[in-house]
Parts: C-alpha cells; sequence; structure tokens
C-alpha cells in the first residue's frame, strides 16, 4: 500500500485568510463562526455584522477577534459600543456603517442576511471581486439579473452555500455542461408533509417552526413549511446554474440526504449527499477549491436504511407553481413574489394570518400589481422600488385575509 506521507503536501505557510459575515448573528453567520473558530489561525475576521442583536454580535467579535462589529440597527449602537470598550474592536451601527465595512477588503464573505435587505449588502460584497459564500437566496429571486451581471463585471468567484445549490455546484461537471438534461433539487417537505389542507388551515407558528430535519432562522422555516423556500430556490437555480426553467424539478425527500440530482444526456445522475447540517456546505464554500474537515455527524446509509421520494402536492403547496409561473413570466413577477412572501411570513409569525394565507397574499399581490403592468426592472432602484410596491400592496391586502 502506497502510504499516506507520500501523498502528503509539504505544509505551506499561509496568511490567514480575511473573512467578513454578513448575518453573523444568525444561523449561518453562526454556524460558518462555529468552523472559523475550530482553526483560528487560518483566518482573520474583519467584520460581524447583525442587525439588532448587539450582546450576542459583541460576544462573537471578541471571540473571533474581529476588527469591526456592525449593527444595522442604529438603536443598538449604544448597547454595543458598551459590550465592545476595552476590547480593541471597533462599533458601528446603521446602513452605511454596514456598506463601509463590506468594503473593507475581504478574501472571502459570507452573505447570510435574511430576506432583500441582503441586497445592496450582498452586491457590495460581489463588487469587491474576491470570492462571495452565497446563503441570501432572496438577492436572487429579488435581482437575479442585476445581481449575476454585477458577479460577471466584478469577476467574483460566487460560491452557493443553499446546500442544494451546493450540491448542484458540486456534481455539475463544468466540461459538460451543455450535456445536462435536468436539474433536481430535493425538498424535505417540511412538517405538514403529511397534513391535510383542513388541518395545515389551524396551523400555528409553533407547528410550523419544528422542522423535521433542518435548524434554520424564522423566516426560512415558515418558507420551508409552505415549500415557498423550494420556489425561491427554483428562482436561484435558474441564475446559479446553466439550465432552462424548465429543466429544473423538485422531489420530496424527506430524509433530506440527497440535496441535488445533476442528471446528463447520457443517462448518467449525479447528486450529492450529506447529513442534514449546513456546515458541510458552508465549509465547502469556505475552504473551495479545497476541502476541509467539518465537525458533522457521517452518512451511514445502513443505519438510515431507506431513502424515500415522492412528488410535491401542489394542491396544498400552490407556492411551489406560483414560484415557477413567476420564474417563466420573467417581467419583474420574482421580485413582487419575494417581497409579498415576506411579508406574509411576518404576518403568519404574529399570527395575524393562518399559514394558507401566505400564498393567498403573494398570488394577490401579484395580482394587484399585474393589473398597472409589470415590467422586468433594469436598475437596483427599480428593483426596490418594485419591492416597495409591493410589500405597501402586500400591507393594504392584508386585513382581507385570515
Ligand atoms: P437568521 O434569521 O437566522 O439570520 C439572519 C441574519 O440577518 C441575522 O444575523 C440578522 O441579524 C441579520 N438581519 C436580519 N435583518 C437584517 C437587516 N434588515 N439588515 C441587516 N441584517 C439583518 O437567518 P438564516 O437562517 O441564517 O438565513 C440567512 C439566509 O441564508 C437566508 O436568506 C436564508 O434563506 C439562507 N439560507 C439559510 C439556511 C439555513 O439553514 N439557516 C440554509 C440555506 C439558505
Ligand atoms: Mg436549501
Amino acid at each position: 500500500m502506497v502510504s499516506a506521507a507520500a501523498y502528503a503536501k509539504s505544509p505551506t505557510p499561509q496568511a490567514p485568510r480575511r473573512v467578513s459575515i454578513l448575518g453573523a448573528t444568525g444561523s449561518i453567520g453562526t454556524s460558518t463562526l462555529d468552523l472559523i473558530g475550530r482553526d483560528p489561525a487560518r483566518y482573520h475576521v474583519v467584520a460581524l455584522t447583525g442587525n439588532s442583536n448587539a450582546e450576542l454580535l459583541a460576544k462573537q467579535a471578541i471571540a473571533h477577534n474581529a476588527e469591526l462589529a456592525v449593527l444595522a440597527n442604529p438603536e443598538g449602537f449604544e448597547e454595543l459600543k458598551t459590550a465592545l470598550a476595552g476590547s480593541g474592536v471597533e462599533a458601528a451601527a446603521g446602513p452605511d456603517a454596514l456598506i463601509e465595512a463590506i468594503t473593507r477588503p475581504a478574501d472571502w464573505i459570507m452573505a447570510a442576511i435574511v430576506g432583500s435587505a441582503g441586497l445592496r449588502p450582498t452586491l457590495e460584497a460581489v463588487r469587491q471581486g474576491n470570492c462571495v459564500a452565497l446563503a441570501n437566496k432572496e438577492c436572487l429571486v429579488s435581482a437575479g439579473n442585476i445581481f449575476m451581471d454585477e458577479v460577471e463585471k466584478s469577476g467574483t468567484r460566487l460560491l452557493p452555500v443553499d446546500s442544494e445549490h451546493s450540491a448542484g455546484f458540486q456534481a455539475i461537471d463544468p466540461n459538460a455542461s451543455e450535456a445536462i438534461e435536468k436539474i433536481t433539487l430535493t425538498a424535505s417537505g417540511g412538517p405538514f408533509r403529511t397534513w391535510t389542507q383542513e388541518q395545515m388551515k389551524k396551523a400555528t407558528p409553533d407547528d410550523a417552526l419544528k422542522h423535521p430535519t433542518w435548524s434554520m432562522g424564522d423566516k426560512l422555516t415558515i418558507d420551508s413549511a409552505t415549500l415557498m423556500n423550494k420556489g425561491l430556490e427554483l428562482i436561484e437555480a435558474y441564475y446559479l446554474f446553466p439550465v432552462e426553467p424548465d429543466q429544473l424539478d423538485v422531489v420530496i425527500h424527506p430524509q433530506s440526504i440527497i440535496h441535488c440530482l445533476v442528471e446528463y444526456s447520457d443517462g448518467s445522475v449525479l447528486a450529492q449527499m450529506s447529513m442534514p447540517d449546513m456546515r458541510t456546505p458552508i465549509a465547502y464554500s469556505l475552504a473551495w477549491p479545497e476541502r476541509m474537515w467539518a465537525p458533522t455527524e457521517r452518512l451511514d446509509l445502513a443505519k438510515i436504511g431507506s431513502l424515500d421520494f415522492e412528488a410535491p402536492d401542489n394542491d396544498r403547496f400552490p407556492a411551489l407553481s406560483l414560484a415557477r409561473e413567476a420564474l417563466e413570466s420573467d417581467n419583474g413577477a420574482t421580485t413582487v413574489l419575494n417581497a409579498a412572501n415576506e411579508i406574509a411570513v411576518d404576518a403568519f409569525l404574529k399570527r395575524r394570518i393562518g399559514l394558507p394565507a401566505i400564498c393567498a397574499l403573494v398570488t394577490e399581490t401579484l395580482e394587484a400589481v399585474a393589473r398597472d403592468g409589470l415590467s422586468k426592472p433594469k436598475s437596483l432602484d427599480e428593483v426596490m422600488a418594485l419591492d416597495a410596491l409591493s410589500r405597501t400592496l402586500a400591507h393594504s391586502l392584508l386585513p382581507g385575509l385570515t
């Protein structure tokens, strides 16, 4: 047997990689810091950002020796400043401070702000032209063309973090992209996979927040319960992969072990598997183009026993077809869909509407915007204007729903 030493590379001392995390206090942000914290000598943490959790952000910034900690919401500034006093970490707050933090040179930036609030900051990260690990799928749903144009212009290496898209990225053969016939994203089906429409009418936020396989932030957990998440991911996949909308498919796979399948013209299907733990796709993006060790449970197929698959039920989960129609219409409908969904999820979490009303509000908002004529936004300002109009309309339609 050839000894392992024969394959070992001679150790090359490397300067620590400069990394920043947008949305450090969230689910993806804390998982990213968990990986970074296991090998601190390899990384220099430039900026960590959060929205309003000053206590956690300060703790993270001190623990990881960050240069700077920024809260998007200026109200928490005094608390952040006090918590960081004497630590050597700079404190800042507000939208301009957030943008300033992102312009600080970094080799790798994790974009993990939730919702379209992440659009401007993530675009700023892209403009740096280095590596952007993209968790914020709403950027692509809301402003896919504009976002991807900026990626191309800047020469940024965009690394998908969403587990299905990381899986697709790993399974796509860059030398045979024309031979791809179909890309299938898997969906766990969420907590309501087996619920009837009647039962779903009574679902509470607590029911919806009990995801069977993944641990995520609240907004994404609700999106997973309605399958809107998979709809957003179809749109995300369209922008990330060399396929047309009709080459994208979704299959329900309750165990969340296979994340994406890429089918080629010779009938081969390449898939990526792992236990459902976001630290695997985050680690892939952090080490790319190499691989790093991740502290995740290893896949034991014999223990799992069997993997199940079923077709999504469009009657109980209309979000998938709503998203597909929005993508195919190519007229700005995805911006409206994303904005209305954010308002609807927030209203559901606040118990103002029931679960089925989430898709009803998205549908009604799409219809209301379309009545005045929808056209594809050509600039970031046009995206933001359409996003704002859709939010206003969605808010005005909320009282009519239960
Ligand atoms: P989360 O709610 O746990 O965290 C969101 C982060 O964004 C927090 O740091 C929060 O402070 C920050 N934030 C919220 N509003 C902000 C604002 N207005 N301005 C600036 N910062 C703001 O969310 P998450 O689950 O970590 O998801 C983050 C993104 O990654 C989402 O777009 C989600 O769809 C995507 N994603 C998450 C997972 C997952 O497993 N959690 C998987 C795939 C993709
Ligand atoms: Mg996903």
